[in-house]
C-alpha cells in the first residue's frame, strides 16, 4: 500500500524552485478537493504565491472528455480542452486541475492529486525536473510530466487500488 508523507512533498517541490518551508498543502479526499500553496525562494516578501486547486467534481468519463481522450483518473490542461459533457471545447488553467470523483481509494486520490500537481507545477514554472518520464501504469504511452512528482513523493506510482508500483 502507498503511504503519503507531506515532508516528502516539501522535499520534492524543491525541484521546481519552491522553498520547502513555504508549502501549505491540503490533501484531496472523497468528495472534497484539496490545494497546494507555495512560494519561490526569491519571493522573500511572500507576495507571489503559487496556488493550485484540485477539483473532484467530475467522473472519469468527464475527465476523459476534458483531456480529449479515453476515461482517465485525472487531468491538467493549460489552454483548450474538451467540455466535460464531450460537446465542444472549453478553456482551462494549470492553477485548477482535476482528480476523478470515480476514485474511491484514499491513496489513489492523493496520488492523483500529486500527479496532477506535478503537471501544474511544470506548466506554471516551466521547470521539467526529469526529461520525459514514462509512466509504467498509465495507459497513454506518452511521456508524462506528472510521473516525476508522483514517483518522488511516493517512491513509485500508485494504482487505482492504492497499490504502490515501484
Ligand atoms: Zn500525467
Amino acid at each position: 500500500m502507498a503511504k503519503f508523507d507531506e515532508a516528502k512533498l516539501r522535499e520534492c517541490v524543491k525541484a521546481y524552485g519552491f522553498d520547502p518551508n513555504s508549502i501549505q498543502f491540503t490533501s484531496s479526499q472523497r468528495g472534497q478537493g484539496g490545494k497546494f500553496l507555495g512560494f519561490a525562494p526569491w519571493d522573500t516578501q511572500r507576495t507571489n504565491g503559487i496556488g493550485v486547486v484540485n477539483d473532484l467534481s467530475y467522473n472519469s468519463v468527464q475527465i476523459g472528455h476534458m483531456g480529449l481522450g479515453p476515461p482517465d483518473t485525472g487531468v491538467t490542461i493549460n489552454g483548450i480542452g474538451g467540455r466535460p459533457d464531450g460537446r465542444g471545447f472549453a478553456e482551462y488553467s494549470p492553477y485548477h486541475n482535476y482528480t476523478s470523483r470515480s476514485l474511491t481509494n484514499p491513496f489513489a486520490i492523493i496520488a492523483t492529486q500529486i500527479h496532477e500537481l506535478g503537471h501544474s507545477l511544470s506548466m506554471i514554472t516551466g521547470v521539467h525536473p526529469e526529461q520525459a518520464p514514462y509512466s509504467r501504469i498509465r495507459p497513454s504511452g506518452k511521456p508524462d510530466d506528472g510521473t516525476f512528482l508522483e514517483r518522488c513523493v511516493f517512491g513509485g506510482e500508485v494504482g487505482k487500488d492504492g497499490r504502490l508500483y515501484r
